[in-house]
């Protein structure tokens, strides 16, 4: 990616991406993993989750303040000062050239904001909803949240899927949804599937996203762990830290993409029950069961 360097760049708002793909869902559903690959492709730009633009440059030793692969000299977002008013879109599509910007945040009054911005411009925009098993997604926020009771963390993902789905059917621009777990057992599949709704040619080397270059902000620190692995001798200083938990799973992670199903053997059946209880109505389109 040959990013251009800011005297290159009118800093007004006039160069438009011909699209912006919002990814909604609830936190760790692997927005990273899919927007890694949709930012492989020649043409797209995955910009991670990009409401963490308002901490650049606040807090230099907090890792998931700046781009994950490159830090605070990143040459797409170092410098960047980020203003309400700003819509960053067009600027991260003239910086990198890419016609599509990608955006992962799941704080849906970011996603309104932003398409409010975008409404009256040329830009097209588009959303994919991710859904993921809750279990699986609650498993990994009781490995991130240790000291937070498993109930708050399930009521706190029933309304999360409450508001995204209600977001989700009053979008009315071009919308799809997919399960994570058909994006992690059939790539291949899942990626044409995307790309066909976004408009552009699948390309093979979009799978292989860890040998790509990426500038993401926030995201799954597992997930971006394998480029750093794929590319170890190209990236001089690592700005990736693992917890000790994910350490483990991801030293054995093989580069592919694998079906993450940890939450089958580490999940205790009283928190099962009591997902089952609680939220097992509104998991039933999203229940995944392993074959
Ligand atoms: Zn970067």
């Amino acid at each position: 990616m040959k990013v251009r360097n800011s005297e290159e760049i009118n800093e007004e708002n006039t160069f438009h991406p011909q699209k912006v793909v919002f990814i909604c869902g609830a936190p760790h559903s692997g927005s990273t993993l899919l927007g890694l690959i949709l930012g492989s492709h020649s043409r797209c730009f995955y910009a991670g989750e990009a409401n963490k633009v308002i901490f650049l440059s606040s807090d230099m030793e907090n890792p998931d303040r700046y781009c994950k692969v490159c830090g605070p000299s990143c040459d797409v977002w170092g410098g960047l000062i980020y203003k309400g008013d700003l819509n960053i879109y067009p600027l991260l599509s003239k910086k990198t050239g890419k016609s599509i910007v990608i955006d992962s945040t799941k704080k849906l009054e970011w996603i309104k904001t932003q398409l409010n911005k975008l409404a009256n411009t040329p830009s097209e925009t588009y959303l994919i909803y991710l859904l993921r098993d809750g279990r699986a997604v609650i498993n990994s926020r009781l490995r991130k949240y240790k000291a937070t009771h498993p109930e708050e963390i399930i009521e706190d993902w029933i309304r999360h899927m409450k508001k995204t789905n209600s977001f989700y059917q009053g979008f009315n621009g071009p919308k799809i949804q997919l399960h994570y777990e058909e994006l992690a057992t059939e790539p291949d599949k899942a990626i044409r599937f995307v790309c066909q709704f976004l408009g552009i040619i699948y390309e093979d080397e979009m799978l292989r996203y860890y040998d790509h270059e990426h500038h993401p902000l926030g995201g799954n620190t597992g997930t971006q762990s394998l480029i750093i692995k794929a590319q170890e001798e190209n990236i001089k200083k690592q700005y990736i830290q693992l917890s000790e938990r994910n350490k483990y799973y991801y030293s054995d992670h093989p580069l592919s993409i694998k079906l993450d199903l940890r939450w089958v053997k580490e999940l205790s059946s009283n928190v099962i029950e009591l997902f089952e209880r609680k939220a097992g109505e509104i998991n039933l389109p999203m229940k995944w069961n392993e074959k």
